[in-house]
């Protein structure tokens, strides 16, 4: 994580890892997430975003494409549609083969996916948990079906996309018509994915309504090594450049078994949570299965001609996979932390150290006493001089300590402090989130102090 002169580096083998739940518990307390139709009893791997998770989730959002899309001369982006013409799954290969094997335990009848059983108890059959007998593996496609059209007998069945990937295969030759890209170039999006997952959990894990990002890279084969290794690398530093435990990050390479058929190599970015290593992001080898397939179902040509060398040929593509939500969960995994009391704070605190890039609110402005009209002005007066340039938030409820303790608490890099000196000389406080370090500052110089201190940053 880039460290601002405040920002002061965390300590990070000894700092434990956060169970999830305190997590879930957060998340639903102040504003973050909720569980989906809650008042029916909820769907199970499907959440909604509260007033902070919209926040955060708009700010994860905006970093990536700032970052992937409106840095990057040779890159553009696209917005596809969820539901799409239903040979593109055929195509794809999902309505075949986008399947899960499954398992039952006969005995404490919970379900497991047979790829994520350990080698040991899918050989003897046997539960990981209770030592049960397992059932036969059975084969779900994960593919979430919907129709078009209202007449019956006219109507046509989909699917909700899968994966958000495959829009961009299917605009990358309007893309390459409408802009004067040429390869090597890449296509972005960011966009909902739905798979009928039969075990979701984990909250924000494995959820059954999702959003991807992807990176579609094109290359001419001779370059394909050359552009895999570019983009592995710059993945994993983007990533490192987001977190504060770093050494929670690290590479699988996928082993032979894994490897779909056009493969050379695959890649996951992983990090390490209570969950243990999961993936976070995927690097992928993706020669010209895509775009080769798509010409072959649709009849349309979507060949490259080179325009000086005149070579005529299907693009190979690195994709860089990754998910908006295991973002969301695993920076509050990295960020989340509870302090013991110490001198700086008697009573101890809770503190989301997220990087201020992504933090939902940007700065609170708190006056120091609610009875005291002068205070209350002018603090609201600064709050919203700075809610043009950033979310900033008045907060009046409870004494100091508490409001600091609120805003720890949901990552607010910045408080202002509103006291009686500033009426007399027009300073304020200024508190830092992690350090809990205070500095006076005229009231005139905030805006630039803290925008300096919560824009964005990136060294690709
Ligand atoms: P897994 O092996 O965990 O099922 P995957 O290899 O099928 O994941 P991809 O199809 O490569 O995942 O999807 C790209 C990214 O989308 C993943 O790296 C992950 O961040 C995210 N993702 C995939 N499935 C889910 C899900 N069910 N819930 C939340 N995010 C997901």
């Amino acid at each position: 994580m880039t460290q601002t002169e405040d920002r002061i580096p965390l300590s990070t083998e000894d700092t434990p890892l956060v169970p999830i739940e305190k997590i879930v518990s957060l998340c639903k307390r102040r504003g973050f997430v909720y569980p989906n139709s809650e008042i029916y009893g909820g769907v199970s791997g499907i959440y909604d975003f509260g007033p902070l998770g919209v926040e955060l989730r708009n700010n994860i959002r905006r970093y990536w494409w700032w970052s992937m899309v409106q840095t990057n001369d040779n890159v553009v982006g696209i917005e596809g549609s969820i539901i799409t013409h239903p040979r593109v799954w055929e195509a794809s290969g999902h309505v075949d083969s986008f399947v899960d094997r499954l398992v039952d335990c006969k005995n404490c009848k919970r379900r497991f996916r047979v790829d994520h059983l350990p080698k040991e108890n899918l050989e003897q059959n046997k539960c990981p948990v209770c030592g049960g007998e397992l059932t036969e593996p059975r084969t779900f496609n994960l593919m979430m079906e919907t129709y078009i059209g209202v007449v019956e007998g006219e109507r046509m069945k989909t699917y909700l996309r899968g994966e958000a990937c495959q829009n961009i295969y299917l605009d990358y030759d309007n893309v390459l018509k409408s802009s004067r890209m040429q390869v090597p170039f890449g296509i972005c999006q960011i966009g909902k994915a739905f798979r009928n997952e039969v075990t979701p959990g984990n909250f924000l894990f494995r959820q059954r309504e999702f959003e991807q990002w992807d990176l579609q890279f094109l290359v001419h084969p001779s370059e394909m090594q050359k552009w895999f290794e570019y983009w592995k690398a710059r993945r994993f530093e983007w990533y490192k450049g987001i977190i504060n435990h770093t050494d929670r990050l690290h590479f699988r390479e996928h082993g032979p078994d894994e490897l779909a058929h056009y493969a050379k190599q695959a890649f996951d970015i992983e990090y390490r949570s209570i969950l243990g290593w999961q993936e976070w992001e995927g690097i992928h080898w993706r020669q010209d299965w895509d775009l080769s397939r798509h010409s072959q179902f649709s009849g349309q040509d979507l060949s490259y001609t080179d325009p000086e060398t005149k070579e005529r040929y299907i693009p190979w593509i690195v994709e860089t996979s990754g998910g908006v939500d295991r973002t969301f969960l695993f920076l509050l995994l990295d960020a989340y932390e509870e302090e013991p009391p110490s001198d700086k704070d008697k009573e101890g605190r809770t503190v989301l150290r997220l990087h201020p890039w992504f933090a939902p609110v940007k700065v609170a402005v708190l006056p120091l006493q609610k009875n005291k009209p002068e205070l209350v002005t002018t603090a609201k007066d600064i709050h919203k001089r700075l809610q043009r340039l950033m979310v900033s938030q008045y907060d009046d409820v409870a004494n100091i300590g508490r409001r600091y303790r609120r805003q720890d608490e949901i990552g607010t890099p910045f408080c202002v402090t509103v006291d009686f000196q500033t009426l007399e000389d027009q300073t304020v406080t200024v508190r830092e989130r992690d350090g809990m370090t205070q500095i006076r500052l005229h009231i005139d110089e905030l805006p630039a102090y803290l925008l300096e201190r919560v824009r964005w940053d990136y060294n690709a």
